[in-house]
């Protein structure tokens, strides 16, 4: 069966760190997308010696339920000569594209443990913004958000977790590898999740970006004997193309 592909053109492409670059992309054809936050879109760049050349970024739209939505954000890190980072970076908008999705799991299940915690370092925090509003209602469920970066300049997003953290039963842990700053907790996300004390018996994890971090963090976990449908996972892995 063939893909779900919309025509779409860039409508503003913007840096937001030193590093990262926010695109929100509008739909053509067809005019919407629906989607369930937490999901990817893949971009197709063109073919190098027949080879389809794709690339693929979460959704990082903060709705309600990602239905009928008429535009995609997403968030990307340049990589030294990649070849999305070359085209992305230099994008003007009106650039048009083909994408297909949406694609992917990590979402947020209809039955939700005491605890979750969200994961991610740099753009794979982009997931759980577009999670927000989903968050919001879940009530009955305390919701750890991890965001690792080197820098404080190179986190973005802030203002969106902080908000949703003023809620209850939602907590935000920005967490800086290189620096100490104040409201930020020094040290690696993997470090803050091990003194949140991870129970099997009560919480689940979604964790997402880098693939090393994703590695350790399910290793970690699975020592403490969860399961593999208690974690969820998304790794940013490169494109062998
Ligand atoms: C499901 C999924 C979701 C993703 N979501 C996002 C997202 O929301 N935002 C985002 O920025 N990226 C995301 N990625 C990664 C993204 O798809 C690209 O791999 C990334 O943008 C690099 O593509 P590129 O064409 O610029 O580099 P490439 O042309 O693929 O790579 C150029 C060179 O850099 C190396 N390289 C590639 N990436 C890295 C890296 N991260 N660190 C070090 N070396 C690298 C490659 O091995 C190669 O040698 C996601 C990946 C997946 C699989």
């Amino acid at each position: 069966m063939p893909l779900p592909s919309f025509q779409v053109h860039l409508e503003t492409n913007e840096p937001i760190t030193p590093n990262t670059r926010k695109l929100v992309f509008r739909l053509d054809d067809p005019k919407t997308i629906t989607y369930k936050p937490g999901q990817f879109v893949s971009f197709m760049l063109g073919t190098e010696d027949d080879r389809p050349i794709k690339r693929s970024y979460s959704i990082a739209n903060m709705e309600t339920n990602g239905e009928n939505t008429t535009y995609i954000e997403f968030v990307i890190s340049y990589v030294d000569g990649g070849k999305a980072s070359e085209l992305f970076f230099n994008a003007e908008p009106g650039m048009e594209m083909e994408m297909t999705g949406p694609f992917g799991l990590l979402c947020l299940t209809d039955e939700l443990p005491d605890r979750v915690f969200l994961v991610g370092t740099g753009t794979g925090v982009a997931p759980y913004r577009s999670m927000i509003e989903q968050i919001k209602s879940r009530t009955d469920t305390e919701f750890h958000i991890l965001f690792g970066a080197q820098f404080l300049k190179d986190m973005f997003y802030l203002d969106d977790f902080k908000a949703v953290a003023l809620l209850d039963h939602v907590h935000f842990h920005p967490c800086l590898s290189r620096e100490e700053k104040p409201g930020c907790v020094a040290g690696y996300v993997q470090n803050k999740l091990k003194e949140l004390e991870p129970n099997p018996e009560t919480d689940m994890a979604y964790l997402c970006g880098n693939p090393n971090m994703v590695d350790e963090v399910f290793e970690m976990l699975k020592e403490k004997e969860f399961g593999v449908k208690q974690v969820k996972r998304e790794k940013y892995v490169f494109s062998r193309f």
